[in-house]
């Protein structure tokens, strides 16, 4: 019988592009048709209720009753005259993909059956489903969640072959308002971070009444082939490959990274974009990445909520598309130990309604002042919160690349670049002259910030977390991700730190000291105060990690310790002032990411035991019995020691790793068992991480120098060089 294998391997030869078109010539032509964007509003709403819905998009305005039905009629009309017949609302809740549950506008009446579409089902929907994760927060008989319509994120349609949906992206919460998903606390850390920044703007320009934060989110993937992946049970239940040696290529000769894309993947690539672009979503960007078969895309930035919905669906979308191609696209953090690891880079910065970036150095000092004060303060807000930053990307196939010979290192720190390491410095050691004029050039003492920045070339890869010339890069965040967990964070904590600021400052100036005077005086402070989380180094050497530690800088690997700043002091104090999260929801929401930590390492310790046992074993044996029969059959031929010393040595050096490998499986078994039964949550993934995941690096070692003696016409796993390098 054929081995699934070498099906997979033929198949994968043999696989033929579908053909791939662009629904126009040009992209401008079919951007957004599939989005109830500001142009269909227009169209579909009367004035008065497109005046209400924008200020409820702008300002977060109330939108009463009778104009929500106008809205969803309106909405309805669009959707229908497009093919929809179904409508879902669209949420995020904490497993990490997005959720639908749909319903057909379809309704019978007296009068026949018609179309409906309330304005009460786009405002609000009852998800019956009470399998969520909740964190203990909705008991059986609480079990209702609700999920409430977020207008600031336009409605859409996703098409399939079989029908067309309208998603109308929202918010889940509690029966008792507690927030269930992701979005919601973003929602409010935003909000959190438009007041503060305004507040703080009023320094310098009083004219700017919104600031919105910005997010580009660069996305990283691999892509396998379908059949190889189907033959690859691990590949299927865990999205990363527990065993298999690397291939003896591998990404050494850096031939892959902006390399010409291949012609299948190519294809690939133009249907997501072109499914994209039609839900609006601006991509703009695509190459390879440094592993073979690693890819990279990215949007044109956008307001944070609208990117962060954008990059869920377009996960979503990419996974659908890919399999028309035949091929399953790999989010994980790290599918293949041995080569690079993908990340989702979140490019942030802050953008007032005036249009101008506030991360963004300026021409003149005044500018500047401005810059450095929100430059200054988000160094701060990192520098005081890293832990729960740290947090916010912490899970279990995240630990994988954070700490673990992987960019970037677990330790939170700011690459600023050469040019603004001095200007800080710079600031930190100069004398604040007391003497204002308001157009002397070097105003202040503030040094000129060069407006080169934007072209800043000493890029420091290594860094989590990087200023580059008008935003930072949070780097540190998986591909997997929802980058809301992320974003929440650093919006609130930077939030918090902007209303400290004002009122730092406004302390000088009540003592009668010069705004100038005082703003400078307070970023100076500050700048001292934040130093420590400053590094312009390589992030992944050991002079850093003890460097950091002398600094007094956290360097934690896992995850399950890491969440520890979720419900820290410090962080309820946090989350209390700024209305994120109370403590019930901090608790819950720690409680779930455990949960999920120790459920997904439960999984990898039983793929691997059975993978183990079912498949790589018997192979072994089978391997083994073919070098005995050859002994005895030197033997039966008359032949002398000599000539039996090679398959007895073959045959030994199974033994060897077989011996370990069932050994290890069989103790892991044990160990978990054991783990199972601890009752707190976090001892428990604690424990999932040091008793249970401790044996995996054995138990893969062994299987994968069996993979290297085993004949391989009967090792049953495709291997990684027919995983990465057949396309
Ligand atoms: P790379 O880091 O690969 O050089 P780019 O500089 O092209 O990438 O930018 C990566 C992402 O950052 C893109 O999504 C881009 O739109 C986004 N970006 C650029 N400027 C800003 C900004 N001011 N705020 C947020 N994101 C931005
Ligand atoms: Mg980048």
């Amino acid at each position: 019988m054929k081995s699934l294998r070498t099906i997979a391997i033929k198949e994968a030869q043999s696989r033929i592009n579908p053909e791939v078109k662009a629904p126009a010539a040009k992209i401008s032509e079919f951007f957004g048709v599939n989005v109830f964007d500001k142009k269909k509003m227009k169209d579909f709403l009367s004035k008065e209720v497109y005046n209400k819905l924008i200020s409820a998009i702008d300002n977060g305005e109330l939108i009463n009753q009778e104009d929500a039905n106008h809205i969803a009629t309106a909405i309805k009309s669009w959707a229908m005259g497009k093919g929809a017949t179904h409508y879902t609302h669209w949420f995020q809740p904490l497993t990490g993909t997005t959720a639908e549950k749909h319903d057909s506008f379809f309704e019978p009446s007296s009068d026949g059956p018609i179309e409906i579409f309330a304005g009460s089902a786009l405002v609000q929907q009852e998800p019956d489903a009470s399998s969520f994760p909740n964190g203990g927060i909705r008991n059986t008989f609480e079990a209702r969640g609700y999920t409430a319509w977020d207008p600031s994120s336009p409605a859409f349609i996703m098409e399939s072959a079989a029908g067309k949906t309208l998603c109308i992206p929202t918010v889940f919460v509690s029966y008792t308002g507690e927030a269930l998903d992701y979005k919601a606390p973003l929602l409010k850390a935003l909000n959190a971070m438009d007041k503060a920044a305004v507040d703080v703007c009023q320094f310098f320009d009083k004219s700017i009444t919104k600031v919105n934060a910005s997010l580009g989110i660069e996305q990283e993937y691999f892509l396998v082939d379908l059949a190889l992946y189907n033959a690859r049970p691990d590949l299927v239940l865990t999205g990363r490959t527990l065993f298999g040696h690397m291939s003896a290529k591998g990404q050494q000769l850096e031939d892959h990274y902006f390399g010409s894309i291949p012609e299948r993947v190519f294809s690939y690539m133009v249907d997501f974009e072109n499914e994209a672009l039609k839900l609006g979503i601006p991509l703009k960007t695509r190459h390879n990445e440094v592993a073979p078969m690693q890819f990279e895309c990215a949007p044109i930035y956008e307001e944070i909520n609208l990117a962060i919905d954008h990059n869920q669906l377009l996960m979503d979308l990419m996974e659908k598309v890919a399999l028309r191609h035949k091929f399953k696209v790999l989010l994980h953090e790290k599918p293949y130990a041995g080569i690079n690891g993908s990340g989702k880079h979140n490019n942030w910065s802050l953008i007032t309604d005036t249009g101008k970036n506030l991360l963004a150095p300026g021409k003149t000092p005044k500018n500047n002042l401005m810059f450095l004060a929100f430059f200054v303060n988000t160094v701060k807000a990192v520098h005081e919160h890293a832990d729960l930053l740290r947090a916010s990307i912490a899970s279990v196939s995240n630990d994988h690349r954070l700490g673990a010979n992987e960019a970037p290192p677990a330790i939170i720190s700011i690459f600023l670049g050469q040019q603004l390491n001095e200007v800080l410095d710079e600031i930190e050691h100069s004398r604040i002259s007391k003497k204002v004029k308001e157009d002397n050039a070097l105003w202040l003492g503030i040094p000129k910030i060069p407006q080169i920045l934007l072209d800043n070339t000493d890029r420091n890869r290594t860094s989590p977390f990087a200023f580059t010339g008008n935003k930072f890069e949070l780097r540190a965040v998986g591909s997997s991700a929802n980058s809301s967990a992320p974003m929440t964070v650093l919006n609130a904590i930077v939030a918090d730190q902007l209303v400290k600021f004002k009122i730092d400052v406004d302390k000088l100036i009540k003592k009668g000291e010069k705004k100038d005077v005082a703003l400078l005086t307070v970023i100076k402070k500050y700048i001292k105060e934040s130093k420590d989380i400053r590094f312009e180094g390589n992030g992944y050497s050991q002079e850093w990690a003890d460097e950091a530690e002398k600094r007094g800088l956290s360097n934690i690997k896992t995850t399950p310790v890491a969440l520890d700043a979720y419900v820290s002091e410090k962080s309820t104090e946090l989350f209390a002032k700024i209305n994120l999260f109370s403590k019930r929801e901090a608790h819950a929401r720690h409680e779930i990411l455990l949960e999920n930590y120790y459920k997904k390492l439960q999984i990898e310790a039983r793929v691997m035991g059975e993978m183990t046992n079912s498949m790589i074993i018997p192979a072994v044996i089978a391997y083994q019995n073919t070098l005995i029969e050859n002994a005895k059959g030197l033997k039966d031929l008359g032949l002398g020691e000599d000539a039996l010393e090679t398959p007895l040595a073959i045959i030994g050096k199974i033994s060897e790793h077989l011996k370990i490998v069932k050994n290890s499986i069989d103790t892991m078994l044990e160990a978990r068992k054991v783990t199972n039964h601890i009752e707190d949550t976090r001892d428990k993934a604690i424990s999932y991480d040091l008793e249970v995941k401790s044996y995996f690096d054995t138990i893969r070692y062994h299987t994968d120098k069996l993979e290297q003696i085993v004949d391989d016409s009967v090792w049953p796993l495709p291997k990684f060089r027919e995983l990465l390098f057949l396309k």
